[in-house]
């Protein structure tokens, strides 16, 4: 599984970040990008659940 943040998108809200900093943290741009190449085990649930809080849509996982 893999998380992909539009920097387009990304208003710099922080909720990805706070549900999953596994996954997501900040980029120099101070916006959400993901920080694997693929979700790890275990943490699929809390990807989602940041893709599906994300309030732009930003996150697109496959
Ligand atoms: S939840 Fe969406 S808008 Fe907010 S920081 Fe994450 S990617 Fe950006």
């Amino acid at each position: 599984m893999k998380a992909v943040v539009d920097q387009d998108l990304c208003i710099s809200c922080g909720a990805c970040i706070d549900v999953c900093p596994e996954v997501f943290d900040w980029n120099d741009e101070e916006k959400a990008h993901a920080i694997v190449d693929e979700v790890p085990e275990g943490q699929e649930d809390q990807a989602r659940e940041a893709a599906d809080g994300c309030p732009t849509e930003a996150i697109k996982i496959s």
